[in-house]
């Protein structure tokens, strides 16, 4: 049993993190499992040390220890590099040259619904011609996208084991050309944690039931890549007063904040496992 827990130093951790963080080690801990921490730092320009530092002191006031070094994504971009090359050399990726306007306006005529997570690419880029596309490759700033149709027909049927609920279908083809390596990143959250979760040999995903619309990309991935499935654990989301899921800005369900007030991280962590949160806060499945 492998366990992880996948923070983004883009910001402080708070409530939600904190119960993802002590579902994830709990569940390792309690298998006699390991428990690792991976840093989701690829984005260079939000990602900072600091908030780094924070989450490692947060988790480490909530009891939360980890095993070995944390795997930071920022040393891996060699890796990511490798596997969109594999993925190129087998014709399942394009660029795309499109900017956001240039999308939006193509979604102004009648495409379709909406896909779970964002907009679904109306394709533009894949259509377009061989030699069209080596002139803009070496001059235009572009993304990579996985060409679903041909990948999703490649992979065939996909499911994966939600724990405590059995199979569950994957339905990649609904988020249609999803971005594998960003415009200003070497690669995509998909595909980072694909291949990183593979690498560190997790066996069980444990994060928020908003992440289950990925679970289908991911599951795809695996597939084309030949990559073990772990199981997943798509938990409950940590709630505000407002009832809406915690979001970096709601600063008073920081860890740091509650840290600094003289609050007891390991009492907090044993509540939140027995799903006992602070007043206030509640958790509803996505
Ligand atoms: N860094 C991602 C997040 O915070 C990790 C998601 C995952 O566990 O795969 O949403």
């Amino acid at each position: 049993m492998l366990t992880r827990f996948a923070p983004s130093p883009t910001g402080e951790l708070h409530l939600g993190h904190a119960y993802s963080a002590v579902l994830a080690h709990d569940a390792a801990r309690k298998a006699g499992g390991i428990f690792r921490l991976r840093i989701d730092d690829i984005d260079g320009s939000r990602s900072r040390e600091d908030h780094l530092l924070a989450a490692l002191a947060d988790l480490a006031w909530l009891g939360v220890d980890w095993d070995g070094d944390p795997l930071r994504q920022s040393d891996r971009l060699g890796d990511y590099a490798a596997a969109l090359a594999d993925l190129e050399r087998r014709g399942l990726v394009y660029p795309c040259f499109c900017t956001r306007a240039d999308i939006a306006a193509s979604l102004a005529a009648p495409h379709g619904p909406p896909g779970p997570v964002g907009t679904v690419y109306p394709g533009t880029c894949r259509h377009m011609g061989a030699a069209a596309r080596e002139r803009r490759l070496a001059d235009d700033p572009h993304c990579w996208r996985l060409d679903m149709g041909r990948a999703a027909a490649l992979a065939g049927d996909l499911d994966w084991e939600e724990a405590d609920e059995g199979r569950r279908p994957a339905d990649p083809a609904v988020h249609g050309d999803v971005v594998l390596a960003r415009k200003d990143a070497p690669a995509s959250y998909h595909l980072a944690s694909t291949i990183d979760d593979a690498a560190m040999g997790v066996t069980l995903v444990v994060r928020g039931a908003d992440l289950i619309a990925s679970t289908d990309i991911h599951r795809l991935l695996q597939a084309l890549f030949g990559l073990p499935t772990p199981t997943y654990r798509h938990h409950a989301l940590v709630c505000g007063a407002d009832g809406k899921r915690l979001a970096k800005r709601d600063g008073a369900a920081a860890l740091a904040g509650l840290r600094a007030a003289g609050a007891d991280g390991r009492v907090l962590a044993a509540d939140l496992l027995d799903g006992r949160l602070p007043t206030g806060y509640s958790l509803q499945k996505a």
